[in-house]
């Protein structure tokens, strides 16, 4: 597979020939040396945008649809290619990337390829002898810059909506994880996306993802990834005030009520902090449980998550892989230490697992910790196969607990009272609440965050609303306008 920097549709060597080692998480051997993007990469890139723009925009819209349509009918053509190459990047079990990620990316496609043609503009119903038509038109070179835990599926979260509504795309993935976006560029090219509208550049964020971020010829920066990150994506959009959107961080509440289907609720709960290896920005990664069913619940939740196989990603009965990289791995470590330097107790996992053929990966055990609301494990994302399991008394107490943190993405609640379910929703600060599910998504339902955890929303009509902008044309119809200055 291709491996050089996608510019203009053409691969290339990175101007200074620099690379970047890309390792496997499972063994943390080599995998590929790939091309690493630096400032005269990223102008080069912008530039064959620039160039591309004005073609693209005007482009009709069905036309622009179909070309993103080819693309989700390829990358169902390559799923099987596509999900071992994405599970050997990013550890991701081949039982999800085929099941999940895969299949997500074809569909956030196809839905925003269908979308192109269905997003219309407005007429407003102003004052006699008027009309006042209002537009919807691209914003013109967009940056996205995407993190390393869902790098297949994050093409298609930023690509779909800006390319649908017209703009061109200057993409910098993970340094850690570029595979897979490379894969897609020579997908787009093989189905015809004109040359400039997609250019795909890893790099590392310092250098090139800043570069990007500040660079004048670019309108937009939509940017997934930590909220200290999502900071410095603000100031360098100073210089030109471009827009930004902003998909950070997130310590999603799971909260368990007394009168749940507890069955369903702890597999749903292992399921919104194990899947991806907790490596998701809406996981569950606090769990409250309501004092009276809390033991009960922790019995049958233990022994599930005890019971989860880890290993190989690439062997299709693994249920978890590991993190991603060495360096997250020693971070999630860390936060094992930190709890109980904290006085929380780890009651299970909190280290890599013994089997030797796992020893030079990545891995850590599914790991649950006891801890107070106000520990540093309850507040700042851990971002790893590890819960902080509390307890409440109340509705009151449980809310509070939820909304006690900077962040505000993702949260999640297990009731059968029915009242219960939508009072707990209404009050819960976060972009999104799953009751009696978790984690779950789908392009056409708004995704994004509140406070610490963003702003903006990727898929459905509000995606395409980010990546255009309205102009309002006013044309008189027969008003007689008497004259302003009467003279
Ligand atoms: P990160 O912020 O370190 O990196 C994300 C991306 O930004 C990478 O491509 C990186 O190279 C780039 N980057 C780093 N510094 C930069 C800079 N100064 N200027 C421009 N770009 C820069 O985040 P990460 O550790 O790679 O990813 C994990 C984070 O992403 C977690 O906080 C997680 O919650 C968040 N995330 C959020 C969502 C969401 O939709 N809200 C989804 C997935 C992950």
């Amino acid at each position: 597979m291709q491996t050089r920097l996608f510019i203009n549709s053409e691969f290339v060597d990175a101007a200074d020939g620099a690379m970047i080692e890309v390792l496997n998480p499972h063994d943390n051997g080599k995998i590929a040396d790939v091309a690493e993007a630096k400032a005269a990469d990223i102008d080069r890139a912008v530039g064959a945008a620039q160039k591309a723009f004005p073609g693209w925009s005007r482009t009709s819209a069905a036309e622009r649809g179909r070309l993103l349509l080819k693309l989700a009918d390829a990358i169902e053509a390559k799923a099987e290619e596509l999900a071992r190459l994405e599970s050997l990047d990013t550890g991701h079990p081949l039982r999800d990337t085929r099941a999940l990620d895969v299949p997500r990316t074809a569909a956030t496609f196809r839905y925003f390829g269908g979308m192109a043609d269905k997003l219309e503009g407005t007429i407003v119903p102003v004052e006699k002898g008027f009309l006042n038509y209002v537009l919807r038109e691209p914003v013109g070179v967009v940056g996205e810059i995407v993190p390393w835990n869902f790098p297949l599926m994050f093409c298609s979260w930023k690509m779909g909506p800006a390319l649908a509504a017209g703009n061109c795309v200057v993409m910098k993935p993970a340094e850690l994880t570029p595979l897979s976006s490379l894969r897609i560029a020579e997908l787009m090219a093989e189905v015809g996306f004109p040359p400039g509208v997609v250019n795909i550049l890893p790099g590392y964020g310092h250098t090139a993802g800043a570069h990007l971020a500040a660079h004048p010829g670019v309108q937009k920066i939509a940017f997934t990834g930590s909220t200290a990150t999502g900071s410095k994506i603000i100031e360098a959009s100073a210089g030109n005030l471009k827009r930004v959107q902003l998909e950070l961080g997130g310590k999603g509440a799971n909260i368990v009520f007394e009168d749940a289907h507890l069955p369903a609720a702890i597999g749903g709960s292992a399921f919104a902090i194990f899947h991806n290896q907790g490596q998701a920005c809406i996981a569950g990664s606090r769990l409250l449980l309501q004092e009276r069913i809390a033991g009960q619940f922790l019995e049958g939740f233990l022994k599930l998550a005890g019971s989860i196989r880890v290993g190989n990603p690439l062997d299709p009965a693994t249920e978890m892989g590991p993190l991603t990289s060495r360096q997250h791995q020693e971070r999630v470590l860390r936060y094992c230490q930190i709890a109980q330097q904290e006085g929380g107790e780890i009651l299970l996992g909190g280290k890599p697992p013994n089997d030797p053929a796992l020893a030079k990966g990545c891995y850590v055990l599914p790991t649950v910790v006891k801890a107070q609301p106000a520990d540093r494990v309850c507040q700042e994302e851990v971002f790893g196969p590890f819960v902080a399991v509390s307890t409440f008394k109340t509705e009151e107490e449980a809310i509070a607990i939820a909304n006690g943190t900077a962040y505000g993405l993702g949260g999640g609640l297990w009731t059968r009272d029915l009242q219960r379910a939508h009072r707990v929703a209404g009050q819960m600060h976060s972009g999104m609440v799953w009751i009696n599910c978790y984690k779950r998504v789908n392009p056409g339902s708004p995704f994004g965050g509140v406070r610490g955890s963003g702003y903006g929303r990727e898929m459905g009509f509000e995606a395409m609303h980010e990546y255009t902008e309205t102009k309002s044309v006013w044309v008189n119809v027969d008003a007689q306008i008497p004259p302003f200055y009467p003279r």
